[in-house]
């Protein structure tokens, strides 16, 4: 869809820009100079803005400074940007562009924007082009600041729309960059995502893309487009790019990280190449197109005629220099997502910090395996103190996870080895790997696609590693799985309350409420019943549903599940013989106890959360609740297993809430106003949806938007006790507790427990420990003795078994069936056999142990050479002992349940013998 009209402005009109095509890439563009070919945009042409650039040089702050100013004093309210962990979307893990700020509430025209219009310079990571960090000189990065003016217009309420934005940008570019207006170029472009779409001019200047304007205006319906009535300018500038751009370096890196990529590269011992010949190198790589290998080879040939050097040391160089931009790159995205709370594992945001941390990784092991990721780390904290404080604010966290991850991976490597061999042995004799392996190994293992390559190849199995590897599987995973909502009534019933108003709940109005009186709107199937108002709570949020029963004309009909359809709430009943009839009344009556429990338990779960932040820091993220009539369950987001003293101290601080008597504070807020009084902690339990959300705050203590009811004071808890802490995957903890009444029951569970044992030891509760310490030692005096007697009664044994042997063929046929004795045991009796008497010998020996019969049957070494070996001999065997068994020439184990003849068994042995 390109619709010239959507492209013809006044602006352009009024200033006299001409529309032409460009040859290379096809694309209709805008400009003042009539001599003008190209599109002006990389790849199509080379940056040329090196040397045409009069504008000052910007660091990445100023950059950002002159922007805001430049909207600010245009009408434009400054607003915050928000954490690059997109927490306020439930179906996108990282923020990857200013717009992603106001989807999808405002954008939908539910909740009004901060202000209008707005600038904002939003931090943004895009893993989508990962692999591509690095060999562009810096037109691809994992993070980037996206500096962005937005203007939301209502049908009632217009702000500006592309004119203005248009002029904007030749403002700011012409007066604050000092970019003469003829190399200003507006490419027409059409911009879709998020179920959205509208037209957009892309800016370029001197083959550098600088900003991108965007108009939506349509809703994306089955590939149809419909016009919005809120439409959105939402543009984004490069404010690295605008730094780059002013400084005129070589490669936007240098841009950006100016002394700190100095160090970086000191500290991974890669040389930079002299500065013409990195300006050479920035010029060509605006030729590349990552996407297709042949301009990669372009690239290389350019640079090594152009500076005389060997196309082989111009391609190890320059993978050295991407490695290394790739890894200050990375390192920076890293601790962005790090500071905001992102804790490594195997899914969600976290698989994506892993994925960055490792391939950072695999680069630095290549380049200098003794560099510390943490220390490039460190340098990224120092450096950008000012602009994102919350890198020092949480600087502890950043490096204590780097460092981990760092083991972790290192280790990985190490044990790598063996386990790819265990993977790829399923390869041998295949011509190749597929890529769709390649990357299951990757996602279930940890293992960078190039070992996997390294050691296939050795098998003679072929390995062909996609360019674009870390961007695939970015990719696969930057989206959260769509939720579907399960409801646990029939479909058929749902549809028939389609039209029934909202539910009155009275549980929110007083989560004390035991009994009601209702109207009754519907009852279906005489099994689900839907009131105009009730006391029941459905299940939501982690907390069971509500059970009870309602009373009809004095009949009580039992409550089994309560269940919310939007803001319907079905009761299903008990079947009955009574029939409810439509508008009759009927009283409510739930099961308080069960309810109080849970409601406890609930409660306690936020005063958890709470202490569990307190103690182990702001990573801290709810990841699952439950909250049962037993106990309360909480998952966490936390690196590694919790110490004996992390889970009391926790305990400690949820206990001290519950002591405190905190008051808890429940209502609806509109969600714009809860985010900015609360920010998005709000978010623990999940996004709600709709204008308005339910708060539930504990005073300074935790605040999260949820459905559930609650005690009005922390004290009525009573007290939390938490029974159970596991380390359920990587990067997730789950605590356990009970509280209030569950909470006793659990202490005297635990006393009775207590007191049984003690009764068995002849010990009471006070002398247990010291009975166990007393016991621990008599067996330590026993296992002692016991040895001592074993080793006697061993010596005996050879001995024994020496004397019982019987010739035959001048060789040694000892059998003999013991007791007890274990494998281990067994193979000692035969090494001392053979020790001892230095001869041609033949043994078998039984144990007999509980359940079964453990056998092993050997041969002296000597006999095995000569070629009479204990296989050969268990083969003879196996039938008449009804074994089974394995082993070496002379050794051979085997476990049987039938009882052996000895008699027999050396008749066939020396049978065995003569016909050898
Ligand atoms: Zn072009
Ligand atoms: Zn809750």
């Amino acid at each position: 869809m390109n619709n010239e009209q959507e492209y013809r402005l006044e602006f352009f009109k009024e200033r006299g820009f001409i529309r032409k095509q460009c040859p290379r890439c096809k694309t209709w563009f805008w400009t003042l100079n009539p001599d003008q070919t190209y599109c002006n945009d990389a790849p199509c042409v080379e940056y040329t803005f090196f040397k045409e650039s009069k504008a000052p040089p910007f660091t990445v702050t100023e950059a950002r400074r002159v922007f805001i100013e430049f909207f600010a004093k245009r009408g434009h309210k400054p607003v915050e940007p928000r954490p690059v962990v997109a927490r306020w979307r439930d179906d996108l893990y990282l923020t990857i562009a200013s717009i992603v700020d106001f989807q999808p509430f405002v954008t939908a025209g539910i909740i009004p924007p901060p202000a209008n219009p707005l600038v904002v310079s939003q931090p943004c990571i895009r893993l989508e082009d990962i692999d591509n960090v690095g060999k562009t000189a810096g037109r691809h990065l994992t993070s980037f600041e996206m500096a962005a003016h937005h203007a939301f217009n209502y049908p009632d309420k217009y702000i500006y729309w592309k004119d203005e934005t248009v002029r904007y940008a030749f403002e700011f570019f012409t007066t604050e960059l000092k970019i003469p207006p003829e190399k200003i170029t507006y490419k027409e472009s059409w911009w879709e995502g998020g179920g959205n779409a509208g037209p957009s001019f892309e800016v370029t200047v001197d083959g550098l893309e600088l900003a991108t304007l965007v108009f939506m205006k349509y809703k994306v319906e089955d590939g149809s487009y419909t016009e919005i009535p809120l439409k959105i300018v939402d543009t984004g500038y490069g404010v690295e790019r605008i730094a780059w751009y002013s400084q005129r370096t070589p490669t936007a890196f240098h841009a950006i990280y100016r002394e700190l990529l100095d160090k970086v590269m000191k500290m991974l011992g890669v040389e930079s190449p002299r500065e013409n010949i990195l300006y050479t190198i920035g010029q060509y790589a605006s030729r590349v197109d990552p996407e297709n290998l042949e301009s990669l080879e372009e690239f290389y040939k350019g640079v090594s005629q152009a500076t005389g050097t060997p196309i082989e040391d111009v391609k190890e160089i320059l993978d050295k220099l991407e490695r290394a931009f790739a890894i200050t790159d990375h390192t920076r995205t890293l601790a962005l997502m790090l500071a905001d709370g992102i804790v490594p594992s195997n899914s969600g945001e976290g698989y994506l910090a892993r994925l960055v941390i490792r391939r950072a990784l695999r680069s630095l092991i290549i380049l200098n395996p003794d560099t510390s990721l943490a220390d490039i780390i460190k340098l990224q904290i120092d450096y950008w103190r000012n602009d994102f404080p919350k890198l020092k604010e949480n600087s502890e966290y950043i490096i204590y996870v780097t460092q981990l991850e760092e083991k972790r991976f290192r280790e990985l490597l190490r044990r790598g080895e063996t386990i790819v061999s265990r993977l790829i042995s399923k390869y041998k004799g295949k011509t190749a790997i597929p890529l769709n392996d390649l990357i299951v190994i990757y996602d279930s293992h940890g293992i960078p696609p190039d070992i996997v390559k390294e050691k296939a190849e050795r098998m003679g199995v072929k390995v062909e590693i996609p360019i674009n590897f870390y961007s695939l599987v970015a990719s696969r995973h930057s989206r959260a799985p769509l939720k579907k909502e399960e409801y646990k009534i029939p479909e058929n019933i749902t549809k028939e309350i389609k039209d029934l108003p909202t539910t009155k709940m009275l549980f929110h109005e007083d989560p004390y409420i035991k009994e009601f009186e209702a109207k009754v709107l519907k009852v279906i199937n005489g099994e689900y019943l839907i009131l105009d108002k009730t006391a029941f709570y459905p299940e939501g949020g982690g907390q069971l549903a509500d059970e009870g029963y309602v009373e009809v004309n004095g009949n009580r009909i039992r409550v089994v599940d309560v269940q919310k359809i939007g803001d319907v709430i079905i009761h299903k009943l008990e079947k009955t013989h009574f029939t409810i009839k439509e508008g009759l009344k009927v009283k409510g009556v739930i099961d308080w106890e069960r309810r109080y429990r849970l409601m406890k338990h609930h409660t306690a779960t936020h005063v958890i959360l709470g202490a569990a932040r307190k103690v182990l820091g702001h990573h801290v993220w709810q990841a699952g609740a439950e909250k049962t009539v037993e106990k309360g369950r909480l998952d966490i987001t936390h690196y590694e297993s919790l110490s004996e003293d992390e889970i009391e101290r926790i305990e400690r601080e949820a206990n001290k809430i519950v002591f405190q008597g905190l008051d808890v504070k429940t209502g609806f807020m509109r969600r714009d106003i809860a985010e900015e009084k609360y920010g998005l902690i709000l978010y623990q339990g999940g996004v709600p949806p709709g204008p308005h959300i339910r708060v539930v705050e504990i005073p300074g203590w935790d605040v999260e938007a949820c459905f559930g009811t609650h005690l009005k004071n922390t004290r009525e808890i009573g007290l939390i006790k938490i029974i159970n802490v596991e380390r359920i995957q990587d990067g997730v903890v789950r605590l356990e507790y009970v509280a209030g009444e569950a909470a006793l029951e659990y202490l005297q569970k635990l006393m009775r427990e207590l007191n049984n044992i003690a009764k068995k030891i002849g010990a009471s509760i006070i002398t247990l420990p010291s009975r166990v310490e007393s016991l621990l030692e008599e067996l330590s005096e026993y296992k002692k003795r016991m040895s001592m007697f074993k080793r006697a009664y061993m010596k005996l044994l050879v001995n024994n078994l020496i004397l019982s042997r019987e010739k035959v063929d001048n060789i040694n046929v000892i059998v003999s069936i013991l007791d007890n004795l274990d494998y281990k045991d067994l193979s000692d009796v035969v090494k001392s056999i053979n020790d001892k008497l230095k001869e041609d010998n033949v043994i078998i020996l039984f144990s007999k142990i509980p359940n079964r019969i453990i056998y092993v049957a050997a041969v002296s070494k000597s006999l095995a050479d000569k070629g009479l070996t204990a296989i050969t001999i268990h083969n003879n065997l196996v039938k008449h002992i009804k074994g089974r068994g394995g082993g070496k020439k002379d050794y051979i184990q085997g476990v049987t349940r039938a009882e052996p003849n000895i008699d027999e068994i050396k008749a066939i042995i020396s049978d065995t013998i003569k016909h050898k």
